[in-house]
């Protein structure tokens, strides 16, 4: 049963910034007791409070135990983690713990087609909301980016989609949530200085599975090793995308098309040559949304217009500037070793590159590959300086900068006619900017100051 009652239920909301807020709200709504607890004090957190009515009770600058042990059920925002003492004390005392994308999925009985994986999923939200858009669906587009799921429940708008982001960090505490369509894009190891293990990551993600039924979709990247192996422990109707492989049900290139293949019957999507992203992963984010655009029941032209339109967002393999015949490329948004790796795959002249920022307790040896393959040079920035620099052993220049700046202005130094200057930190922004986009704004800028 989906819709559980909420009268009178005492929740606890963790939290109060635009999650909390909304999730309050959509819970005042249908009746529930609301205690908001938030670290931060009154003073910072104001603007909030003065949206909710009076009889919100509000527990701030500190989390008292009762406001835990007292609930019916508690909602962590999605920057609280899970493993902290009071909410694993009441898990254990028998008290639910709702994710924010569980509380919306209750309120709501719009088909979902959640995505995720390691990287891509900003991407593939974004073009699979573009497809639906352009085929006259009314969707909503947000989860993890953008608009929390739980602020779009409160919308008297009704959607005929739900495209939405789905963060490992979300999925780990659903309980009934369950998209129509799941994407799994791909698993390489990150967030490993917050979860014990590789296994345990790749457990939360296949959360997204987990309460599907034959009537459901799962799309699977049959490329990526790790995702593949999950198919046999999914209950939803499988379907697949490659680059390289065949596939019976989903999608695939063939002679330099986008191919769509289901029940038996093979359909020209839209031709490679047209196509303006770059990058072969994102090639998979193409098909991914290609065969969730399918299942839809979207035409194959409708999508090839989308396709050859798209050019990528801003921070993910963003061209930034040719100066002197050097290119530039802003991949600030690749803040794992997952996706720089696939930002150097996809160069094929000598690449300098600039990483580095926060290490995640990740294991740089694969990157390590794919740098002594594809570059010449790499400028090391940030915190994980060392880390990465004893993992690169030999390698043949390595620099470091004090600055992005600085790093920028190394590069260009370095750079000959026909290479490429990339920022692919492959680590997060945190020890030096406050956030991922400050840190892609800053290389631009650099950059413009050459020109
Ligand atoms: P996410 O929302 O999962 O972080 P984005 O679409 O924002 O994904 O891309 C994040 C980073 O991952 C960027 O550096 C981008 O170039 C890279 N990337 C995008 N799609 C993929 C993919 N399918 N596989 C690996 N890396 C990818």
């Amino acid at each position: 049963m989906k819709q559980s009652s909420w009268e009178g239920k005492k929740v606890t909301i963790v939290g109060l910034a635009r999650t909390g807020l909304a999730a309050a709200k959509a819970l005042l709504a249908k009746g529930a007791k609301v205690t908001i607890t938030d670290s931060e004090v009154e003073e910072k957190l104001r603007n909030y409070m003065q949206q909710l009515p009076p009889e919100v009770e509000f527990r701030l600058g500190g989390h008292p135990d009762e406001v835990f042990t007292d609930a019916d059920v508690i909602i962590p925002s999605p920057g609280v983690p899970l493993n902290i003492a009071p909410i694993v004390q009441a898990q254990a005392a028998g008290i639910k713990i709702m994710s924010e994308i569980e509380l919306a999925y209750r309120f709501t009985e719009v088909p979902i087609i959640g995505i995720t994986g390691t990287n891509g999923k900003t991407t593939t939200t974004t073009i699979i909301g573009q497809l639906l858009n352009a085929a006259g669906k009314k969707t909503f587009v947000g989860g993890n980016i953008g608009v929390p799921l739980v602020e779009e429940a409160l919308s008297p708008f009704k959607k005929d989609f739900w495209v939405a982001e789905l963060s490992s960090f979300q999925l780990e505490s659903i309980i009934l949530f369950r998209p129509h369509i799941a994407v799994l894009l791909n698993v390489t190891p990150d967030h490993l200085d917050r979860y014990n293990s590789f296994e345990e990551y790749l457990y939360a993600k296949a959360q997204v599975f987990s309460n599907q039924t034959p009537d459901d979709f799962a799309a699977l990247n049959a490329d990526d090793e790790l995702v593949e192996k999950l198919a046999p422990t999914i209950r939803a109707k499988k379907i697949f995308f490659s680059r390289r492989k065949k596939v019976d049900e989903g999608t695939m290139i063939r002679n330099n098309w986008i191919v769509g293949r289901f029940n038996g019957q093979e359909t020209k999507i839209c031709s490679l040559k047209k196509i303006r992203l770059k990058g072969k992963h994102n090639l998979e984010n193409l098909l991914a949304a290609a065969a969730v655009g399918m299942v839809c029941g979207i035409a194959p032209e409708v999508i090839a217009k989308c396709f050859e339109k798209f050019e990528g967002l801003e921070h993910r393999l963003e061209p930034v500037a040719n100066i002197k015949g050097i290119q530039f490329v802003n991949d600030s948004k690749a803040t794992n070793i997952g996706a720089a790796i696939k930002s150097l795959e996809s160069f094929d002249t000598p690449v300098i590159l600039i990483a580095g920022g926060k290490d995640k307790g990740t294991d740089y040896a694969p990157l390590v590959r794919m740098i002594r393959q594809k570059c010449k040079e790499v400028i090391l920035i940030g915190q994980a300086k060392n880390k990465i620099r004893q993992a690169l052993g030999g390698f043949k220049i390595i620099k470091e900068a004090e600055t992005l700046e600085d790093a920028v202005g190394m590069a260009f130094a370095d750079a000959e006619l026909g290479e490429v200057v990339l920022l692919s930190p492959a680590c997060s922004s945190f020890d030096m900017f406050i956030d991922f986009e400050h840190r892609g704004k800053v290389f631009k800028e650099a950059i413009n100051a050459l020109i």
